[in-house]
């Protein structure tokens, strides 16, 4: 495989940083896959560029006009779809995981183009009603919503290079507004390619897409009060990014995506053979192969009513024992290696910090490989008499769960929310008794929660896959942010205003749209 020299985007220009030369590589083969340099960019310019060239010729167009460019760009980009899929093995993907990350991230994009097609011809966005304002109806008010002037800046995570920039840049373009994406280094090549082929595309108008490769250097400190920052990442660099003082004083905007503790929970009629138990057991064996446990939405804590729990552990451990990393270009491997031997060391650190009050039952962190990237899968008991504190706190970014026994309703929801917050959790249950008061106990703990029962037993798309009809984020410890859930996405990138006046003047000047949406779900 030849070694690509990955450039970034700014400013118009295709441009190579001027720090050290880094090089990427191949999480199977250990093999070198790209080069790059960071540094030595003027990002002072390209949010400049950003705000000045993409975003006017953006919000020239109406949210309707919008929508058909991300439709063509959708187009556009799934005939390259192999060629993603190809780069998403350099960073340890199977085809199964690689389809998940580039499918997932053409869809969504496609989604967008569609939901906006549903936008009124307008520059502006109504949110609500006219509200008279004064007894005799000569004052009124009404709320509109308009595209911000300032750039988007994306810093993703490394485990989705093609989702997770076209999930951010969908809404951002619908909305108006021009990005600049900065792929997490270990997992740029995917993301590089992405980006040259929008360009490739013409469909953007100039200024709309900027990429910058390599470290963030000084882009924070060029942001102004109209930017927002979209993170996805752990939770110690949403923090160094928050409280970066020029983000303070700006006011930046800052969505944040960051790491959670997810769990699943089996009712207490998941007896043997039942559906939900094997629907339980199928979907924490997928957390642990897919994407080999990097997924923010992973399982990572799985609560098993006491009377079940040691024939849960035998299950559990029986389904991973025939389970082993493998190179993940060849067709039958289930597990591949995670992105790099740094990210195996953290996995490893991380296992030390829950040893203390958990038990393996299965699957070792084993041989790293000839890449040095191969780890686990391991499943985790906790210990008889330990009082879980380690398993609420530390996450393990790799396929590894812990099963935990409790004795009621109120204790497997304690559970859940020991983790601080999360971006999703499951219950397995027929009782709809019992899914009412988990929902209930756990909803203002989530962003979302899966009842997987009925129906949604053959047809749930399960835990970890993030649809873009609904919301994704969660509080707390998962950031506190909010992206997807159709059109509410686009609210990170508008400015909601109540325009106050004669409510003739208001209805010559924001009619109510005669098409498309009268009020913006946001
Ligand atoms: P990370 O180390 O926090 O890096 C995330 C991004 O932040 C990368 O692009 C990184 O750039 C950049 N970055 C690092 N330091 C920075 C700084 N001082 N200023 C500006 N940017 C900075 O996270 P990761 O290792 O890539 O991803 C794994 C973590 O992400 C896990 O904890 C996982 O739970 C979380 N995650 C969350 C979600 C979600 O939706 N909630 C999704 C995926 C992942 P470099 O790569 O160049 O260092």
């Amino acid at each position: 495989m030849s070694v690509v020299r990955l450039r970034s985007y700014l400013s118009g220009e295709w441009t190579e940083g001027s720090g050290p030369e880094q090089i990427l590589h191949d999480a199977g083969s250990g093999e070198p896959v790209a080069r790059l340099r960071s540094g030595g960019h003027d990002l002072a310019a390209a949010t400049r560029f950003g705000r000045r060239v993409g975003g006017p010729a953006l919000r020239r167009l109406s949210f309707r006009a919008r929508a058909d460019l991300v439709s063509a760009l959708a187009r556009s980009l799934r005939g390259h779809r192999d060629e993603f899929l190809d780069l998403a093995r350099t960073y340890g993907a199977t085809l199964a995981d690689a389809r998940f990350d580039v499918d997932g991230g053409l869809g969504t994009l496609g989604h967008y183009g569609k939901l906006g097609r549903s936008l009124p011809d307008t520059h502006w966005l109504p949110d609500g009603a006219v509200e008279p304002l004064s007894r005799s109806g000569g004052f009124a008010g009404r709320h509109i919503l308009v595209p911000r002037e300032g750039v988007a800046v994306q810093i993703n995570a490394y485990n989705f290079p093609c989702w997770g920039p076209l999930e951010k840049l969908g809404p951002a373009l619908l909305a108006g507004v021009p990005t600049l994406v900065k792929p997490a280094t270990r997992s740029a090549p995917l993301t590089c390619r992405l980006v040259e082929r929008i360009v490739e595309a013409g469909v953007l108008p100039d200024g709309a897409i900027q990429l910058l490769v390599g470290g963030a250097g000084d882009l924070l400190d060029h942001l102004e009060s109209q930017d927002a920052v979209l993170f996805t990442g752990s939770a110690r660099t949403a923090r160094r990014i928050r409280s970066h003082p020029r983000v303070i004083r700006e006011s930046v905007r800052v969505n944040v995506e960051a790491d959670s503790l997810n769990a699943a929970v089996l009712g207490p009629d998941g007896v043997p053979g039942s559906a939900v138990r094997e629907a339980f057991l199928r979907e924490v064996r997928r957390e642990l192969a897919q994407k080999a446990g990097q997924k923010c939405t992973a399982i990572r804590r799985a609560f098993v009513p006491a009377g079940e729990f040691e024939s849960v552990c035998r299950e559990t451990a029986a389904l991973v024992r025939r389970m082993s990393p493998g190179d993940p270009r060849a067709e039958d491997t289930r597990l591949g290696p995670l992105v790099d031997p740094e990210a195996v060391a953290a996995c490893r650190e991380g296992l030390d910090s829950l040893e203390a009050e958990t038990e393996r039952i299965a699957g070792d962190p084993g041989d790293p490989g000839p890449a040095g990237s191969s780890f686990g899968p391991v499943v985790l008991r906790l210990r008889e008499g330990a009082r879980p504190d380690a398993v609420h706190r530390v996450e393990v970014f790799g396929p590894v769960v812990t099963l935990l026994p409790y004795a009621s309703s109120e204790e497997a929801a304690e559970g859940c929310r020991a983790g601080g917050g999360s971006l999703v959790t499951s219950v397995f249950s027929e009782d709809r008794v019992f899914l009412g008061r988990m929902t209930m106990s756990l909803a203002a703990w989530n962003g979302r929660v899966l009842t997987v029962s009925g129906r949604a037993l053959a047809e749930s798309t399960g835990h970890g896959t993030v649809m873009p009809q609904l919301v994704h984020g969660g509080p707390g410890r998962a950031g506190g942010g909010e992206e997807l859930g159709g059109l509410r996405a686009l609210s990170a990138f508008v400015n909601r205003c109540a325009i106050q006046g004669d409510p003739d003047t208001l209805d010559a000047l924001f009619p109510e749209p005669t098409s498309g949406v009268r009020a913006a779900p946001l």
